[in-house]
């Protein structure tokens, strides 16, 4: 048996990047650059107005009030090559358009008299007011975002506007999914006496998807050792094969025994965490292989502590453990020492601390109290169990927005 900390650092020193790509902009949300960008000009590329109002000299404005003949208008968009303003004038010019020849100030609209053949400036005016300089932003080759980036709409917007519509990212690695039991049936079958719906198969999917990664169904082995060798083979193509039950001790657990067959090099099986004690993981040459326990709280759990954190690596995210806050608890929570014990949490949030309280029947059967986690205490094996008021240390289980 492995500790809960050994079993993580086998994990994520075992899983690799599966390759990069280019992708469109659009696609590319939530990706991870797989490159550093730098920049192919500089931001802006010209020296343009900030505002709305007119551009001006500022020698000419020394005086106030002072008034300056308008001789041009300059849009968003327009040329301002060959626009020259003289001493003693101005331009109208909207925010974005570019600074004409011998101005160096520009005067909001809001300051001035709004005049259209001249126009009065009753405030001072400062040299340099209201432009956006040429490079403030970014100067051309300089990196302006680096590999590992998690890609948001800033990330878009910026290489969008440096004409990049194909960006290199880490792939997406495909992950097979394979249930195993005779007693399970497919959705959408009614379950007779002793059967139960292949529900791991869709959270585990639904799950995959969470993270980033391509779910590829392989279905359901059923306890026999051909139908293991035909199904394991099958997921074995994937760049992570994760297996669902079959993985305990019992007569009909084959997993672990087919898939070292198979070839497969077993890493670990059984962890020191309660739910999921019977969690393996092998190496197929660089493919993963995730041995979940069947009972469907075990495969969240485990998933969720195991499987997520290399699925995310995989992809090039720099971070892949949820941050840890802490939590008050208001309940009391027994446990014995020797395993790490994955608590089921509801969080709410008075003045600046979090309270927790279990979310249910903490019991590895009952799926109830999964549906109602919001968030999951790991309670460190030593760990003698909690009394209502003392601190623990907590992440967030699924995407709440609520509580953000
Ligand atoms: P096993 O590890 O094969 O003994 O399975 C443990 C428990 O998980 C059993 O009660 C199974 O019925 C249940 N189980 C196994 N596979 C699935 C599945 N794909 N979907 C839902 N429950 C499952
Ligand atoms: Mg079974």
């Amino acid at each position: 048996m492995v500790s809960f900390e050994e079993a993580r650092s086998i994990i994520l020193d075992n899983v690799q990047v599966v390759g990069t790509e280019q992708i469109h902009l659009l696609e590319a949300t939530g990706r991870v650059l797989a490159a550093d960008v730098s920049a192919p000009w500089d931001l802006p590329l010209w020296d343009n107005s900030a505002m709305d109002g007119y551009a001006v000299r500022w020698e000419d404005c020394k005086t106030t009030p002072c008034r300056l003949r308008v001789t041009g208008f300059l849009p968003a968009g327009a040329k301002a090559d060959g626009v020259t303003v003289e001493a003693g004038c101005a331009v109208r010019i909207m925010t974005g358009a570019p600074m004409p020849v011998g101005c160096d100030a520009v005067v909001p609209v809001e300051e001035t008299d709004n005049g259209q053949q001249e126009v009065t400036l009753p405030e001072p005016v400062k040299k340099g007011q209201h432009i956006r300089r040429r490079a403030e932003d970014v100067t051309s080759g300089v990196t302006f975002v680096r590999s590992g980036t998690r890609i948001r709409p800033p990330e878009v917007n910026m290489l969008a506007g440096f004409g990049m519509a194909l960006v290199p990212v880490f792939c997406r690695p495909t992950v097979a999914i394979l249930s195993t039991g005779d007693e399970l049936v497919e959705l959408g079958q009614m379950p007779g006496v002793g059967e139960i719906i292949n529900s791991n198969t869709l959270s585990l999917a639904a799950a995959v998807t969470e993270c980033g990664c391509l779910p590829r169904i392989i279905g359901i082995a059923r306890d026999n050792r051909e139908s293991h060798f035909e199904k394991l083979r099958e997921g074995l193509k994937a760049d992570v094969l994760i297996t669902s039950a079959g993985v305990s001790a019992g007569d009909c657990d084959l997993v672990r025994d087919i898939l070292e067959e198979l070839g497969a090099k077993q890493l670990f099986w059984k962890v020191g965490i309660k739910p999921g004690g019977p969690t393996a993981f092998a190496m197929f040459a660089s493919t993963p292989v995730f041995s979940l326990p069947g009972n469907p709280v075990s495969t969240m759990i485990t998933f969720e502590e195991f499987v997520r954190p290399a699925l995310l690596r995989m992809q090039g995210h720099q971070r892949v453990l949820r941050p840890l806050f802490k939590a008050v608890m208001r309940d009391e929570l027994k446990k014995k020492p020797g395993k790490v014990q994955i608590v089921r949490l509801r969080l709410e949030k008075e003045g600046s601390r979090w309270y927790a309280t279990s979310a249910g029947n903490q019991q590895t059967a009952i799926l109830k109290t999964m549906v109602d986690a919001q968030a999951i205490a790991v309670l460190p094996a030593e760990n003698c169990g909690v009394a209502a008021g003392d601190e623990v240390d907590v992440h967030y289980y699924g995407n709440h927005i609520e509580l953000e």
